[in-house]
């Protein structure tokens, strides 16, 4: 029998799983993502606040697919789509396909801020953590040598955008270099030269979280001297300068964004197929409209309605995987009898040593156990051992000693890291 070539764009959560489970008598898989890892965005907010190397959580695609002869790994950015002809054109190839899997994710949605692109950080992709991470050291030598004690604030002066679990994270991580950090390395640097300001539109952090999480990760921000200032939205930025929705404006040196995300652009995939977000209508089998017989879209790429999910599901790690294996279980049957239902295996955020918050069904945990529940929740889900054992071990060294190597500024010539893909 002939195998049908499916072509799977993305290997994240849902892409990698999904290649993993495709039955290898029926299928011959070709896996196209533009980095040649898979990594673990839930950490990235690590890599950023240098608490661990981005090889801790990356895992190389040809390691992987070692194991597995009917996959195989095409480096490239998707450049267009063409589902008359049935073939994607990357940064450096076309391919054909007879079934085509759209795994891209998502990416950052600016909500048409103008400027914004090229002059925020964020922490949506490896690349980007680490750009971010170079900033913050950048800006921590530069104000340990500055004279001058208002241009020292300046500099020194970091603004997170959004009070989503991702926000939070980051500015609990900068809150934990402000504390423990700063007096250990920076002694020409005080605690009161570095402000770290958390904005966020709506009346409560952690939104898609209970009350008492959004109150636990408040409190917990301000022990960290994260000054969180709620019902306050961001219009622009410019020159380093943040105007907000009440008109008024104030100087911020760096601005970290987390406050928003759109499905990956997937040129070519015809208009009527996207919807709310940017993210593409699937039905409940994860088909796309109009093209069941051939397109499929799995994870925070894709938007299904249904009237238990008038909203799409959350872009998180397991409807992401949880659709994956649907789907591979459709697919190797050969027919769509399962649709796709999401299992709520709870959320959690963390906010620095020994604080998180996490709600399991209807119980939420916060503080001390949340933090060891977070961590091992994590540390199972990394893939490869090495990884897991590295992790671990950062972990519990930084516990101790609050002493990592990681703190280096290694600068290339010149940042490959926005726009890069030849677009
Ligand atoms: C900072 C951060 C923290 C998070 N924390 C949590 C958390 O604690 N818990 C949780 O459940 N979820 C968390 N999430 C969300 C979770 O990471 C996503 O929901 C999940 O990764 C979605 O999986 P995916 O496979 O759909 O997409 P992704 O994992 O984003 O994978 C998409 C893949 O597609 C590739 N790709 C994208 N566009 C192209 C293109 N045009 N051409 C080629 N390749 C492309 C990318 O390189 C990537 O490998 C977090 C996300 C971020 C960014």
């Amino acid at each position: 029998m002939d195998k049908e070539r499916i072509v799977i764009i993305g290997g994240g959560f849902a892409g990698l799983n999904l290649a993993k489970r495709l039955d290898k008598k029926r299928y011959e898989v070709a896996l196209v993502d533009r980095n040649n890892f898979h990594s673990f965005p839930p950490l990235f907010y690590q890599i950023a606040s240098s608490g661990l190397d981005t090889s801790n959580i990356s895992f190389p695609f040809r390691r992987e697919f070692k194991k597995l002869k009917n996959v195989t790994y095409h480096m490239g950015h998707v450049k267009e789509i063409d589902v008359k002809a049935k073939t994607i054109r990357t940064s450096y190839e076309t391919l054909p396909y007879d079934r085509l899997v759209l795994a891209a994710g998502s990416t950052n949605n600016y909500f048409g801020m103008e400027g914004l692109e090229e002059t925020v950080f964020g922490i949506k992709t490896a690349a980007e953590a680490m750009h971010t991470r170079d900033e913050i050291l950048d800006r921590l030598e530069r104000g340990a040598l500055e004279k001058d004690p208002v241009r020292r604030k300046q500099l020194l002066s970091f603004l997170v955008v959004g009070g989503g679990p991702s926000g939070v994270e980051i500015a609990g991580a900068l809150g934990e270099m402000k504390r423990d950090i700063l007096p250990r390395e920076y002694p020409e640097l005080n605690q009161d030269d570095v402000s770290i300001t958390l904005v966020e539109g709506a009346d409560r952090l952690l939104g898609a979280m209970s009350h008492k999480s959004s109150q636990k990760a408040y409190l917990y921000l301000q022990d960290l001297m994260v000054d969180v200032r709620l019902n306050t939205s961001m219009k622009g930025y410019k020159d380093k300068i943040v105007s907000f929705g009440d008109g008024h404006t104030e100087y911020w040196e760096t601005l970290i964004w987390t406050a928003g995300v759109k499905g990956e652009p997937m040129p070519g995939l015809p208009q009527e197929t996207i919807g709310r977000g940017g993210r593409v209508l699937v039905d409940e089998f994860n088909r796309v409209k109009g093209y069941e017989d051939s397109v499929y879209a799995i994870g925070d790429i894709c938007l299904m309605l249904t009237e238990a999910t008038p909203k799409g599901h959350p872009q998180m790690a397991q409807p992401a995987i949880q659709q994956a294996l649907n789907l591979a279980k459709n697919m190797n049957k050969g027919e769509f009898v399962t649709p796709f239902k999401y299992w709520d295996k709870g959320s959690m955020a963390t906010v620095g040593k020994n604080r998180a918050v996490a709600e399991v069904k209807d119980t939420t945990f916060t503080g001390r156990f949340a933090w060891w529940l977070w961590m091992f929740i994590h540390l199972i889900s990394i893939l490869g051992m090495r990884n897991k054992l590295n992790v671990m071990l950062n972990w519990v060294w930084n516990y101790y000693t609050y002493s990592t190597s990681l703190r280096l500024l290694l600068r290339p010539t010149k940042y490959p890291l926005r726009r890069h893909w030849g677009d």
